[in-house]
């Protein structure tokens, strides 16, 4: 019998989405403004209590403008790490400015003891302003990626942005709902510790407006200054005044209306993904040479994606591992290719990337859609435990 394939992570639109976009569409509100928009910010700001927030178009855009918020320019340098989705690198390139690319350490975020490191060795500190020795380049701020849903080791990172006066950006994209239950960021969400936050809304992330993001601020100057640059710098609306190089960047009233709709499940999703993360920690116990990466100790994750090593105890590789599973119908993915081994961004300074290469060889992604049932994670533990010892033969 043909099993139904198990996608790795789909959207799960079984809410007021439908009556929200129809009302949308019966008012003829469709575009950059509408009532939708300015709600879905206050609902999102409210829920992970940030002062202010833009709705903008996608995650990419909205990273963008945190970088131009930032004034980075093609004088300056951005901390970044190297294992994230592209999407966190490439809008400093935006900006004309250059990445210099940090490892890891386990919870597959920025490794804060090798960023104190580099700035020590390899930077100069002086009235306040970080230079980079070997270029002579100002770094202007500090990009730090919430993997998976993983919260960052904020506590190490804050501290040293501090010491050197930079500002952070929170790649919060995959993170919307985690945030610290104890500690100096006890109740504090991701997206919201540092000086700005960027969630993404694309189709599959753990909420969705089909593409869309958001950009958070405790500081309300930056959020004003966002709303502007994003609908093209306009600063007299009668006049056509402007008074910067703007973008269109604003979300629709339509991706909003999607927006608070799924807003409305998003502790709902949360709760399933905890429930399937749990019954695939139980479950895969049993497997030889497979481990679920755990989430950070004292904080309450929002459980996105499930991330397996494969070890070679497991008797398959990770690459034929994720072949094998595709012939059971179920869609499994590597982690992504290293950053600063990819051909736009070989010649940018990479620091001692040593631990990220770890996780490149051995990582895959299980399925984790807020809406797979529980007989799913047990097909697909029963599947790897077949292929572990050996019962299920290559077929391919
Ligand atoms: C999804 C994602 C982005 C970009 O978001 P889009 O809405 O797709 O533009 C950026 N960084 C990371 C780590 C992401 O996962």
């Amino acid at each position: 019998m043909r099993k139904p394939f198990i996608p790795l992570s789909v959207p799960s639109l079984q809410g007021n989405e439908l009556k929200y976009v129809t009302e949308a569409i019966e008012t003829e509100w469709v575009s950059t403004a509408g009532p939708y928009i300015q709600q879905f910010e206050e609902k999102v700001s409210g829920y992970v209590k940030a002062k202010g927030a833009v709705a903008v178009q996608n995650g990419t855009a909205g990273l963008h403008t945190a970088l131009q918020l930032l004034g980075v320019s093609s004088a300056d340098e951005v901390i970044v790490p190297t294992l994230t989705f592209i999407a966190a690198v490439n809008p400093i390139k935006y900006c004309g400015a250059d990445p210099i690319f940090m490892d890891c350490d386990d919870s597959l975020g920025l490794d804060p003891h090798k960023l104190q490191a580099y700035f020590e060795k390899e930077c100069v500190f002086q009235d306040g302003v970080l230079r980079n020795k070997s270029t002579d380049k100002t770094i202007k701020a500090i990009v730090v990626v919430h993997v998976f849903g993983n919260l960052a080791d904020m506590e190490g990172i804050m501290k040293i942005a501090e010491r050197y006066q930079l500002p952070v950006i929170e790649d919060a994209t995959e993170a919307l709902g985690s945030y610290y239950t104890s500690g100096r960021y006890a109740q504090q969400y991701a997206g919201t510790i540092g000086t700005l936050g960027v969630y993404s809304f694309n189709g599959n992330k753990i909420i969705t407006t089909g593409g869309g993001g958001m950009i958070v601020s405790n500081n309300i100057k930056l959020i004003d200054r966002a709303r502007y640059l994003t609908t093209q710098a306009k600063r007299d609306s009668l006049y056509y005044i402007h008074d910067d190089i703007g973008f269109n960047y604003r979300m629709t009233n339509i991706q909003a209306a999607l927006g608070i709709a799924q807003l409305e499940q998003l502790e709902t999703f949360i709760e399933t993904k905890k429930q399937n993360y749990f019954q695939y920690k139980k479950e895969l116990a049993e497997v030889n040479g497979l481990n679920l990466l755990s989430f950070r100790k004292d904080t309450r994750p929002n459980y996105w994606f499930y991330a397996i090593e494969v070890d070679k105890s497991f008797g398959h590789s990770r690459h034929k591992l994720i072949e094998l599973l595709g012939n059971h119908h179920i869609q499994a993915r590597p982690i992504w290719d290293l950053i600063h081994q990819q051909i736009p961004y070989k010649k940018n300074c990479a620091y001692t990337i040593e631990t990220a290469p770890k996780y490149l060889e051995s990582v895959i992604n299980l399925p984790c859609s807020s809406n797979l049932a529980k007989n799913d994670v047990s097909f697909i533990v029963a599947t790897l435990k077949r292929l572990s010892a050996g019962i299920e033969e290559d077929k391919s």
